[in-house]
C-alpha cells in the first residue's frame, strides 16, 4: 500500500472532476480551511463574532445572518460595514463547508467594498478565493490574491494573510513547488512580525503542503505549531481542523495509535460544537486507523456510523469511502464475498469518480478479495490494473515530489542566501561602523588636536603679547608712556658706550619743572599728571632720531643729546624749555602767578671721560645752579664748557 493510504483524500486532485468537488470541500474543511477571519476588519464592536468563528461557526454565521438581514433595510449602516458582515458570514459559510453560500455571501460584501486595500475587501477577497476550484477561476483568483498581496507591506498582517490563501489556491492547482514558497514566505513573515494567528493559518497550509510532500515530519511541527496556538485561544472550531490535519499527517507516517488518539479528539472538539461534519470525519479516520492497527472489529462502528451521516448529507464520495474501509475491514475478518460486493460496487465506475490517488490501492484490495474468493483470473487482472494505476501514480507523484523538492531546495536555498546577505549586510555595517569609529575618533583627535594647538597658539600669541606687555610696563613709564628710569639709564648706558666708540660726545640734560610741588597744591594732582604728559608730548614733537627723553623719577626727566656738539645740545634742550611754558594752566593757576617751566642742567662727556654717573652728577650740580639762579633756566656744567671749542663757549657765554 502507498503512504497515501487506502482512504486518504488528497486535495489538490480534488478540482479535476466537478464530482469530486464535494469530497475535497469535506477534506478541506477538516484539514484546516478555516483561514476565517486572518484579516482583522477594522470594526471593533465586531470582533466577538470574529472570535467566534474559530470557536463555533455555525453560531457565528446565525448572528451574522442575523446582523445582515437588520442591517440591509436601516440606510443608517455603513456600506463598508455591510461588507464586513458578509465577509464574516462567508467566513463561517466556508468554515462550516457551505461553500454556495460562503461563495454568495463573499461576492456580496464585494460589491459593496470599494476595491483597493481596505482589510473588509482584502477579507472577502481572500475568502471567495477560497470558494473556487475550477482551474480557470483558481487562476484567476491566484492573480488577483498575488497582485493584492504584492500591495501590501511586507510583514503586514494582509500581506500575511493574502499569502496564506494565494498558498492554498496554488496548493489546489496541484502547484505544491510554488505553494511551498508562497507559504514558506507567509509563515516566514508572520513569524519575524510576530502574528500569532496568522502564523498559525500559515503553519497549517504549510502542514498540509508538507504532508502532500512525504514530509512528514516537517508538517507535523508546523501543526504541533498550530495547536499550541488554537489551544492558547480556545480556538475550537480550528484546533479539530488542525488536529484532523495532524491525524492524516500520523496516518501517512505510519503511526496509527498517535493518529488515532488525534481523531478521537477531533470527534470529542466536534460534538462539543456541534460540528456533525467534523464528527463524521473524525468518525471514518478512527475507523481508518483501527483497521490499520488491526482492529477492523473496533473500527466498524465508526466507519458505519460516518458512512450513515454522509449518506444523510448526500456526500456521494465520503459514502464511497467509508464503505471502502468497510470492505478492507470485512476482508480482514475473513468476510471475503461480502468485501468483494462492496468493492464491486464502489468500484463500479472503474474509479472514474473516486479520487484518482487512492484508486489503485482499491484494485489491489479488490484483487485480495477475488483471491479469497478463488477467482484468481480476476484477481489477476485487479492486480495488473493495481499496477498500472500504481506506476502512474508513482510517476506522477515522483514528478510532482521532483519539483516540490527542487522548489523547496529554491526556498531554502533562497532562505540562506537571505541569512548569507543578511550576514553579509550585518558584516559591511559592522565594519563601517568601525571605519566611522575609527574616523570618529581620528576626527576627534584631530579636532582635539586643532582646538589644543590653537589654544596653544593663543596662548604663546598672548603670552607674547602678555611678556612684550610686562616688558612694557618694565621699561615705560605708566603715566607718560616716556622710557621710566631703568630703561633710560640702559639707553644712557649705551648711548655714552656708543659716543665713547665714535669718538662723539653725549650730552646728557638733567630737568626739572619748576615749583612742581605749587602747582600740584594750587590746581590739584591730576592737573600736574596732565602736565607731565603734555611735556612728554612736546618732547616727542621736539626730539629727533637718536635723541632720548626719559622719567627719571617726580618731576624730574633726563634727556639724551648723542653726536651733536654742545651748542647744539642746547638748542635742543632750550627748545624744550620754551616749549614748556606753552603748557596751559587752569586760570585760577594763572591768577596766582604760577605757570609751567623747566629747569636744566647739561653735563657733555668728553675725551677719555667719565662715567654715566659722573657725567649726571655734573648735569645735576648745573641744574642746581639753574634753580638757585631763578629757575626756567638751563645751566651747562663747567667742566663740559671747558671741553668745549671756544667758538661754542663764547656763544654759550653770551647767553
Ligand atoms: P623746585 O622748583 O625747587 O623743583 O620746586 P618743586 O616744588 O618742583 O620741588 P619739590 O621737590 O619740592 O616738589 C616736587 C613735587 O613734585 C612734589 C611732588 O608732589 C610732585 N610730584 C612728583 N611726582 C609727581 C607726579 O607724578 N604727579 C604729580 N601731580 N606731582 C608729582
Ligand atoms: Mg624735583
Ligand atoms: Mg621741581
Amino acid at each position: 500500500m502507498g503512504r497515501s493510504g487506502l482512504v486518504r483524500v488528497d486535495c489538490a486532485h480534488a478540482f479535476l472532476k466537478p464530482w469530486v468537488r464535494a469530497l475535497f470541500a469535506a477534506a478541506l474543511l477538516a484539514s484546516g480551511r478555516a483561514h476565517a477571519g486572518c484579516i482583522d476588519l477594522p470594526f471593533p464592536d465586531l470582533l466577538p463574532l470574529e472570535a467566534l468563528e474559530d470557536a463555533d461557526a455555525s453560531q457565528a454565521l446565525a448572528r451574522a445572518r442575523l446582523l445582515i438581514g437588520a442591517s440591509r433595510h436601516d440606510s443608517a449602516t455603513a456600506p463598508l460595514r455591510l461588507a464586513a458582515l458578509y465577509a464574516i458570514a462567508a467566513q463561517s459559510s466556508s468554515i462550516l463547508e457551505l461553500d454556495a453560500d460562503a461563495r454568495a455571501a463573499a461576492a456580496s460584501g464585494l460589491a459593496l467594498a470599494p476595491p483597493g486595500d481596505d482589510p473588509v475587501y482584502l477579507s472577502l477577497l481572500a475568502t471567495y478565493a477560497e470558494t473556487v476550484y475550477d482551474t480557470a477561476g483558481l487562476e484567476r483568483e491566484t492573480a488577483k490574491l498575488a497582485a493584492a498581496a504584492a500591495r501590501q507591506p511586507a510583514r503586514s498582517q494582509a500581506n500575511v494573510c493574502l499569502l496564506t490563501t494565494l498558498g492554498w489556491l496554488q496548493h489546489r492547482l496541484n502547484q505544491d513547488d510554488l505553494a511551498v514558497g508562497t507559504l514558506t514566505r507567509a509563515y516566514r513573515q508572520s513569524s519575524l512580525a510576530n502574528l500569532g494567528r496568522q502564523r498559525a493559518l500559515a503553519a497549517e497550509a504549510l502542514a498540509t503542503v508538507m504532508d502532500g510532500m512525504g514530509d512528514f515530519d516537517r508538517a507535523l511541527d508546523l501543526t504541533g505549531e498550530t495547536i499550541n496556538w488554537e489551544q492558547s485561544q480556545h480556538a475550537s472550531q480550528m484546533l479539530s481542523g488542525t488536529r484532523y490535519a495532524r491525524g492524516m499527517v500520523l496516518l501517512g507516517k505510519g503511526d496509527y495509535g498517535a493518529a488515532l488518539s488525534e481523531f478521537d479528539e477531533v470527534r470529542r472538539l466536534g460534538r462539543q460544537i456541534a460540528d456533525h461534519q467534523g464528527v463524521a470525519f473524525a468518525d471514518l479516520r478512527i475507523c481508518e486507523a483501527r483497521i490499520r492497527l488491526g482492529q477492523s472489529a473496533a473500527g466498524r462502528a465508526s466507519c458505519e456510523a460516518a458512512q450513515a451521516r454522509f449518506a444523510a448529507a448526500g456526500v456521494t464520495q465520503m459514502v464511497k469511502e467509508s464503505r471502502a474501509l468497510l470492505a478492507h475491514a470485512d476482508l480482514d475478518e475473513g468476510r471475503s464475498a461480502t468485501a468483494l460486493a462492496t468493492l464491486n460496487q464502489v468500484l463500479d465506475h472503474h474509479g472514474a469518480d473516486i479520487v484518482p490517488r487512492w484508486v489503485p490501492e482499491l484494485y489491489e484490495l479488490r484483487a485480495r478479495a477475488n483471491a479469497a474468493t478463488h477467482d484468481y483470473r480476476a484477481a489477476y487482472a485487479d492486480l495488473l490494473e493495481y499496477v498500472q494505476r500504481a506506476r502512474a501514480a508513482n510517476e506522477a507523484d515522483r514528478a510532482r515530489s521532483g519539483s516540490v523538492l527542487r522548489a523547496r531546495f529554491r526556498v531554502d536555498y533562497e532562505i540562506e542566501r537571505n541569512a548569507a546577505l543578511q550576514r553579509e549586510l550585518a558584516l559591511t555595517r559592522e565594519r563601517s561602523d568601525l571605519q566611522r569609529n575609527q574616523l570618529e575618533r581620528r576626527t576627534g583627535v584631530l579636532v582635539v588636536g586643532a582646538a589644543l594647538i590653537l589654544l596653544l597658539s593663543y596662548l604663546l600669541l598672548a603670552n607674547r603679547g602678555y611678556r612684550r606687555e610686562l616688558q612694557r610696563l618694565a621699561t615705560e613709564d605708566s603715566l607718560t608712556r616716556l622710557p621710566n628710569r631703568r630703561r633710560t639709564a640702559e639707553l644712557a648706558t649705551a648711548a655714552l658706550a656708543e659716543a665713547v666708540a665714535g669718538h662723539q660726545p653725549l650730552t646728557i640734560a638733567l630737568i626739572d619743572l619748576d615749583h612742581f610741588k605749587l602747582i600740584n597744591d594750587a590746581c590739584g594732582h591730576a592737573v600736574g599728571d596732565r602736565v607731565l604728559m603734555e611735556l612728554a608730548v612736546i618732547s616727542r614733537t621736539l626730539l629727533r632720531g637718536g635723541e632720548v627723553l626719559g622719567r627719571w623719577g617726580g618731576e624730574e626727566f633726563l634727556m639724551l643729546l648723542p653726536a651733536q656738539p654742545l651748542d647744539l645740545a642746547l638748542a635742543r634742550v632750550e627748545a624744550l624749555r620754551t616749549a614748556a611754558l606753552e603748557i596751559a594752566l587752569p586760570q585760577s593757576a594763572l591768577a596766582a602767578g604760577l605757570r609751567v617751566s623747566l629747569s636744566a642742567g647739561m653735563a657733555t662727556s668728553y675725551e677719555g671721560a667719565s662715567s654715566l654717573d659722573e657725567i649726571i652728577a655734573r648735569a645735576d650740580v648745573a641744574l642746581y645752579e639753574a634753580k638757585k639762579h631763578g629757575r626756567n633756566l638751563v645751566r651747562v656744567a663747567d667742566e663740559s664748557l671747558q671741553a668745549s671749542t671756544t667758538a661754542i663757549r663764547r656763544a654759550l657765554r653770551a647767553r
